[in-house]
């Protein structure tokens, strides 16, 4: 199970080992800097990055602090994953936390971003070393989870920094042990802890330690 592309619309789908804890991952703003590499990507184009909500839209702003109409976010966003879908560079602590993680168990992420962009970020995985199974999802992730973790009988953790994919595992997949991750502490403060989340943190080393601990405690899904 190294270094696939798959798609929770279609096709075959990973199949992890039953009796092997499974540490599933989003990508973006929990693996590679989403928010450091947008922010890069929009200077030179006269375009900064505010964080006065948890949202891209209405923080995304020109140089008289004038917000980006919401469809003007849109095009911009996509033309980052376009670009850029290659060339985002790791948060801090994520690498270390991933390689020690996955001396524990089968480690899988899941993202949602533009099919088309998939293999850029599959490159973009490999060069890290990060050759773990991607599989490239559209709309909430609970659905996609529950499949993933279907067969196994093992703990599971799943990572994101998306509240609304929180919400959606805790819903579809509840024997899942969530972690909401939110590493831009700017971001991170618009938020609070969701009910029913396992840790709601901004630290990769705290994350570890808690699935770690799941992991130990035998908490099978
Ligand atoms: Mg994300």
């Amino acid at each position: 199970m190294t270094s696939e592309i798959y798609y929770s619309s279609h096709g075959p789908f990973p199949e992890p080992g039953s009796w092997r804890p499974l540490i599933i991952c989003d990508v973006d703003e929990v693996v590679l800097g989403f928010v450091s590499g947008l922010e890069l990507w929009l200077s030179p184009r006269g375009w900064r990055l505010a964080r006065d909500s948890y949202a891209l839209n209405g923080n995304i702003r020109d140089s008289n602090g004038i917000e980006a109409p919401a469809a003007k976010v849109e095009e911009l966003i996509a033309e980052f994953f376009a670009e850029c879908a290659n060339d985002l560079t790791p948060l801090p602590g994520a690498l270390d936390a991933l390689n020690l993680l996955a001396t524990y168990g089968d480690v899988i992420f899941l993202t949602n971003l533009p099919a088309n962009s998939a293999t850029a970020r599959r490159a973009n995985l490999d060069r890290l070393g990060l050759t773990h199974p991607l599989v490239v999802n559209e709309g909430p992730k609970g659905p996609a989870l529950a499949r993933l973790v279907s067969k196994v009988s093992a703990p599971v953790a799943f990572l994101d920094d998306s509240p609304e994919h929180i919400i959606s595992a805790i819903k579809d997949a509840p024997d899942i042990s969530t972690i909401h991750l939110v590493p831009d502490a700017g971001f991170r403060r618009h938020l609070t802890a969701i009910e029913g989340v396992g840790l709601f943190t901004g630290d990769w080393r705290q994350a570890v330690r808690f699935i770690l601990a799941q992991i130990n405690a035998g908490n099978s899904h």
